[in-house]
């Protein structure tokens, strides 16, 4: 009973459709960004050696599915900038979409934390 109720708690958590619900990301660097991304998957396509990266991507965190693709190269506006080590990741500034569900949150700590 108490193991069922974890349960639930951490899927809501992880897919977490409500702007209540902070869902948490983990981060993975990549070649190329992946056609189906996974929901709580922050995806860094970029040159780890080099530590050059370009764009970065995620499933918006509110339920709608959508992805988000976020430039990180900063001679190009927008630009968002991410900090990553010990496998958590942050982003700054916001991320703020401005179509569709409007959604508008900070990544910090790999955490969702909503506007
Ligand atoms: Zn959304």
């Amino acid at each position: 009973m108490l193991l069922k109720k974890t349960f639930n708690w951490l899927k809501s958590f992880v897919f977490g459709k409500s702007r209540k619900q902070k869902p948490k990301y983990i981060y993975k660097i990549v070649k190329e960004l992946p056609f189906s991304p996974k929901n709580n998957v922050f995806y860094i396509e970029g040159d780890e050696k080099n530590n050059d990266y370009w764009y970065a991507l995620m499933i918006c965190p509110c339920g709608c599915k959508q992805k988000l693709t976020l430039n990180l190269i900063d001679d190009v506006r927008p630009c968002w900038s991410v900090n990553f080590e010990n496998n958590i990741v942050s982003v700054s500034p916001s991320i703020w979409r401005t179509k569709n569900c409007k959604s508008h949150f900070w990544l910090k700590r790999g955490i969702v934390d909503w506007v």
